[in-house]
């Protein structure tokens, strides 16, 4: 009994940390957790050019957390420390295979598949616009120790799946869509810094959340967008509306997560969630 009361009292003086807990998934579409030390305060670590997001654990003990591409080669793979000096840590991206996804638009949502001119027009428009946005990487600190989901409905296309549109091949789905009626409220996954709130071709209406350190959330094809560019948003606080706009089929959540430009299983993140 005594030794319980040591723990709670040992827990109630020393605040939790704030670091994401994130377990290890290091395959296309993961998050590789590397572990490092380090007595240096504010280490960097990079994979390729990219700033990768780092977190202090306890004392010296660090992690940088590595977002995998969908497309990525298995097998060796290294991140650069920097902290008194450089140095490289080897990690090792592991095999999976995501299934296939056979979608068919019809109507008016055939534009969606080829298209016209002054699609394309608007399409090039945005494209700056959002890889600013994916390319994010702020100072900023979120007290973040895990997402949650932003809606409850169930998931109607997992991450990963490789798509087919009309026969024709595209990207990989980048997401989780869950279902819902028009009108449903989409929370915030995590506090953050609403970067992005627009209307685009594919994605409709849109909203990106910047969770710090290359860490973004983005909603897609919501009917309402109700947070503002700028505002800052807690965990759990309603941003906008599920809707069908955009690229969709019917109405959904289309829920992503950036992690060093990359796109990532956004299950990996939320509490409670399987991790594929
Ligand atoms: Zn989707």
């Amino acid at each position: 009994m005594k030794k319980i009361n040591l723990l709670v009292l040992l827990f109630l003086t020393f605040p939790a940390l704030a670091s994401l807990s994130v377990s290890n998934v290091a395959i296309p579409g993961g998050i590789a957790v590397i572990d490092f030390h380090t007595n240096h305060a504010n280490p960097k670590a990079f994979y390729g050019n990219v700033p990768v997001y780092t977190q202090r654990i306890k004392d010296s003990h660090w992690q940088a957390l590595v977002g995998i591409p969908l497309l990525a080669k298995i097998g060796k793979k290294q991140i650069i420390i920097k902290d008194f000096s450089e140095r490289k840590i080897d990690f090792t991206v592991k095999d999976y295979t995501y299934q296939e996804q056979h979608i068919t638009l019809t109507g008016n949502k055939k534009k969606y598949v080829n298209p016209n001119l002054a699609h394309m027009d608007k399409i090039k428009r945005e494209r700056p616009i959002l890889s600013i946005a994916r390319r994010t990487f702020s100072t900023q600190e979120f007290n973040n120790q895990s997402f949650i989901r932003p809606v409850s409905g169930i998931t109607t296309s997992p991450f990963g799946f490789k798509r087919f549109y009309n026969g024709e091949p595209r990207r990989p789905h980048t997401g989780l869509d869950y279902a819902g009626k028009i009108g449903t409220a989409i929370q915030a996954a995590a506090a953050g810094k609403v970067i992005v709130s627009g209307e685009f071709f594919f994605n409709g209406n849109a909203i990106f959340i910047d969770h710090g350190q290359g860490l973004i959330s983005v909603y897609i094809h919501m009917n309402e967008r109700i947070a503002k560019l700028g505002q800052i948003v807690k965990q759990g606080d309603i941003i906008g509306t599920i809707g069908q706009t955009g690229r969709a089929t019917g109405s959904h959540l289309h829920f992503g997560v950036y992690l060093n430009q990359t796109v990532i299983n956004p299950n990996i993140l939320i509490k409670g969630a399987s991790k594929l």
